[in-house]
């Protein structure tokens, strides 16, 4: 989970965001497209990651499983980013011979 879904402010732009969203279903989710019906699990998910410039108040319906999935994968690779081993070493770049 990034850090501005664990402040307080994006939970209550979050439940506003239900709020205005649900009246509009069935709605593409944001993520995969295919549309997001009121009996489902649905998450209100970002069209565009906040990481890559995206405004918090751009959201929309998101399949519980779309949502959690593209989270992960954005989660994994900042961890994965902070992670030494997952860093280029200067070993790496110099040639072996
Ligand atoms: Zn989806």
């Amino acid at each position: 989970m990034s850090q501005h879904h664990q402040q307080a402010k994006w939970s209550s732009v979050a439940a506003k965001a239900r709020g205005r969203i649900l009246p509009l279903l069935p709605a593409p989710c944001v993520e995969c497209g295919r549309p997001v019906y009121p009996s489902q699990k649905w998450d209100v998910g970002h069209r565009s990651p906040l990481s890559l410039g995206g405004s918090v108040l751009d959201y929309g319906p998101s399949h519980r499983a779309c949502n959690r999935k593209a989270g992960g994968r954005m989660g994994a690779a900042k961890t994965n980013a902070r992670d030494p081993r997952f860093r280029p070493t200067d070993e790496d770049r110099t040639p072996q011979w």
